[in-house]
């Protein structure tokens, strides 16, 4: 395994994508922790992830959440 991921290649910032009105938030995203839900700003629809995704991120976002590119999996032992 030549996998050299470390906090300098991270991607802390997604783009949510509202699936309700397409909104688009660029949001920062918690290096350890899972983001369940997000309010949209434009419509106010509550975002939750798909099942089998862990966060809204993973759902919706343009990048998945820090723990599913560091360790190619969930981060909520999903
Ligand atoms: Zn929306």
């Amino acid at each position: 395994m030549a996998t050299n991921i470390d906090g300098g290649t991270l991607m802390l910032e997604s783009r949510l994508a509202c699936p309700q009105c397409g909104h688009l938030s660029v949001e920062v995203m918690p290096t350890d922790a899972c983001v369940f839900f997000h309010e949209c700003a434009a419509c106010g629809a509550l975002l939750k992830p798909k099942p089998g995704d862990c966060c809204v991120f993973c759902s919706y976002g343009s990048v998945p959440c820090p723990p599913m590119q560091r360790q190619g999996r969930s981060c909520c032992g999903g």
